[in-house]
């Protein structure tokens, strides 16, 4: 029997009639013969209150009982779509991390899956009950409940499709596909019929929230065919194949953006060898990501200034380590800058045509946006611009790549 794996996202168990909503469809892909296991997320809204919880009683806590709290938005949705499911006449019930089990390392509030145990659920799910899964959810060493950073229910998902064998993972959210950019800001932004997994990794870690980067990554690396597809029309979604499955490759498939970047600027760094080790070595140790950066050429030969990227929510700590480091480093000043956003175009096509690079630049000048940073790499390339210029930024980029709906 054909077995498929269904995750619906915050918004499509938002409340009660759209869980009904879901177990309708649970329902129809019951009938059409197949064997079915559904991720839910917590209801939209939800994590975000726990998440607040957590903070409010200790900006500084533990982040196994982050975990223990910000977990527990799944497990009722899970009891309850179960229970809609039930009363569509299909048997169903609702399996948490550790009832299955879901194992993972014990990086809570960001684990990652290292394996499932599938037997119980295959048995289940052979005799025609639906397996409903918790989400974002597993468990870690000593059986701590772990959560798998924010948008994990999709990783759950693919992660699931990819243990028990499944045909199909189909991802149901609040826009029916994947577009060239997101249809909340540009509203010419084009539904994809496909995009290929490498194309869908770049999107979703230079942030395009429509799936977490960690499930593309399972996909591919599993083969899980994926597929992403609105709860609320039956409209066709936007499949993630490999790249000879697509016949006509755009040489940019699409923008994405993050507003989770800072810029720090040291100001006159001495201009010497190992410098560089110096700076990020100590921010490597803590743990802070660096992402793009660039070094200046030294006017004078002796300094120069050094420009990067980090998480927003790791600038503070990375201008404290710096400051300490201010004697030893021998810059002037540490400069941070929280406003600012990284836009980037996106496309395998890129490989092979030359310009790209420049048509972004042109389109942004255009516009009188100034490029503060830039970083590209073989299908990418992104920019570092200040955050009021978002909206701008992205609509004339789509323009400038033809990729307007016309
Ligand atoms: P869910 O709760 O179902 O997991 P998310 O909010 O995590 O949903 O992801 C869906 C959202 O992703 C959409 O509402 C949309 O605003 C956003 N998004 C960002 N970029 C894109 C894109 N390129 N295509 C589609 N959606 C996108
Ligand atoms: N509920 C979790 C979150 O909001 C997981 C998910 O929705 O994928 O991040
Ligand atoms: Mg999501």
């Amino acid at each position: 029997m054909p077995r498929v794996v269904m995750k619906f996202g915050g918004t499509s168990v938002g409340d009660l009639d759209r869980i009904r909503n879901v177990a309708a469809r649970v329902k129809r892909e019951v009938a059409a013969g197949n064997e079915v296991a559904v991720v839910v997320s917590a209801m939209s809204g939800e994590t975000n209150k726990l998440v607040d919880y957590c903070t409010s009683i200790a900006p500084v806590h533990d982040a196994r009982e982050y975990d223990a709290v910000v977990a527990s938005g799944e497990q009722v949705t899970a009891g309850l779509t179960a229970m809609a499911i039930q009363a569509e006449g299909v048997p169903a019930r609702s399996w948490l991390g550790w009832q299955i089990a879901i194992r993972t390392d014990e990086v809570h509030g960001k684990a990652r899956i290292l394996s499932i145990d599938s037997e119980d659920l295959l048995s289940r799910m052979a005799t025609g009950e639906v397996a409903v899964v918790a989400g974002f959810q597993g468990v870690a060493g000593r059986n701590r409940i772990a959560t798998l950073g924010r948008g994990g229910s999709d990783t759950s998902a693919v992660a699931l499709a990819a243990a028990l064998g499944a045909d199909r993972c189909d991802i149901y959210t609040d826009v029916d596909g994947v577009y060239t950019c997101d249809p909340r800001i540009v509203r010419a932004a084009r539904k994809l019929n496909k995009i290929t997994y490498e194309e869908m990794l770049e999107m979703a870690s230079l942030g395009a929230r429509v799936l977490q980067t960690r499930s593309v990554e399972m996909a591919m690396k599993n083969r899980v065919r994926l597929q992403v597809l609105s709860s609320f029309s039956d409209a066709p979604g936007t499949l993630v194949v490999d790249e000879d499955e697509i016949v006509e490759q755009e040489i940019v498939s699409g923008i994405a953006y993050s507003r989770d970047e800072a810029k720090i600027t040291l100001v006159q760094v001495p201009d010497q060898p190992g410098v560089a080790a110096r700076i990020f070595g100590p921010l490597a140790e803590h743990n802070i990501n660096v992402d793009m950066i660039v070094q200046n050429v030294s006017e004078d030969g002796r300094s120069t200034d050094m420009t990067f990227t980090v998480g927003v929510e790791d600038c503070q700590r990375t201008v404290d380590l710096l400051q300490g480091l201010q004697g030893d480093l021998g810059f002037a000043r540490v400069v941070p800058d929280e406003h600012v956003v990284k836009v980037s175009v996106i496309g395998v096509g890129m490989r092979s045509h030359a310009g790209v690079a420049n048509s972004m630049f042109r389109a942004l000048a255009e516009n009188g946006i100034n490029i503060q940073v830039i970083s590209t790499s073989e299908i990418k390339i992104s920019v570092l611009i200040a955050d009021k210029y978002l909206e701008l930024a992205l609509r004339a980029l789509h323009t400038a790549y033809g990729l307007d709906n016309t």
